[in-house]
């Protein structure tokens, strides 16, 4: 299927690696033109190189600062034009239990998942209504419907992501721009290495096995490969997707356990 986004202008957020990463180099690989972030320049040259430097452009960004995304904003609109896709994303926020956290914490994990968000979209909202076409995908996490112990702020905060992915996408919806967020269950990326560590210790085993028994949880009884969740994000980028918006959609192998 041609995904007809060949020449867009892509943003993808948080892109040195993991996740980020494979949704930038899937959308590259559908001809977008895309500009990448993350705190550190260095580790996004590889990606750059991956993607080649005529298509690809990477910029210093912490998504937790607004004067930070306003310059990546406007360092992609100089080089390639304003974005036509934007797909929001970060590091994971801290991760303990409700009595561990610290007021900072809930702070800075605020900024770094949530306004991050509500930044990026504010910047770029009004020139995709300009040109009637726009594509917003928020990557967020499957505990935005089924609340971790662990992940207190994550899932407080990516619960309240599903509600401006619905209210936002009501709000545009008449501009020709969608907004929908992807959920993702288990995939092997640094991320996911850092939780199982922290996961294991508290349970006194390693962080292999703890792997090897959260896998047995999955219904299909194994962790997602990055790509399976890019493929996902660049459909939804895509002209193909252009009458689902509001959605929140879990890429997890069976993971979730509810219905709905
Ligand atoms: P990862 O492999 O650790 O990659 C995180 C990426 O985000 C890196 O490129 C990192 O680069 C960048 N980053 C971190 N903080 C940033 C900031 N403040 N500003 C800009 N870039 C930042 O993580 P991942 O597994 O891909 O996870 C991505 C997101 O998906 C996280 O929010 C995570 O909670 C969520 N998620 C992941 C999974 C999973 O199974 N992997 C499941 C559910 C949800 P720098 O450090 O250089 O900034």
């Amino acid at each position: 299927m041609d995904l007809g986004i060949r020449n867009r202008v892509a943003m993808v957020a948080a892109a040195s690696k993991g996740l980020g990463r494979a949704i930038a180099e899937t959308l590259a690989a559908e001809g977008c033109r895309v500009s990448i972030c993350a705190r550190t320049v260095e580790a996004l040259a590889p990606v750059r190189d991956a993607i080649g430097e005529e298509h690809a452009l990477a910029v210093a960004c912490d998504v937790s600062k607004a004067d930070d995304l306003q310059r990546w904003y406007d360092a992609t609109t100089e080089r390639f034009g304003a974005a036509d896709i934007v797909v929001t994303n970060t590091g994971g926020p801290p991760a303990a239990p409700f009595l561990e956290l610290a007021e900072e914490q809930w702070r800075s994990g605020i900024d770094s998942t949530l306004m991050n968000v509500v930044r990026l979209c504010r910047l770029a909202i009004p020139a995709m209504q300009e040109r009637k076409w726009g594509r917003i995908v928020h990557l967020t996490s499957f505990v935005a419907k089924q609340p971790v112990e662990l992940l207190t702020v994550s899932s407080t905060l990516r619960a309240g992501l599903s509600g401006l992915t619905k209210t936002l996408a009501d709000q545009v919806a008449r501009d020709g721009i969608t907004v929908n967020a992807v959920l993702p269950g288990h995939f092997l990326t640094d991320r996911q290495k850092h939780l199982s560590e922290i996961r294991a210790k508290a349970q006194g085993i390693t962080p292999e096995e703890y792997l090897r028994r959260s896998e047995q949880v999955i219904p299909m009884g194994r962790y997602g490969d990055p790509r399976e969740l890019a493929n996902v994000v660049a459909f939804l980028c895509s002209e193909r997707a252009s009458y689902v918006t509001g959605a929140s959609l879990q890429v997890d192998g069976g993971l979730y356990r509810g219905t709905f």
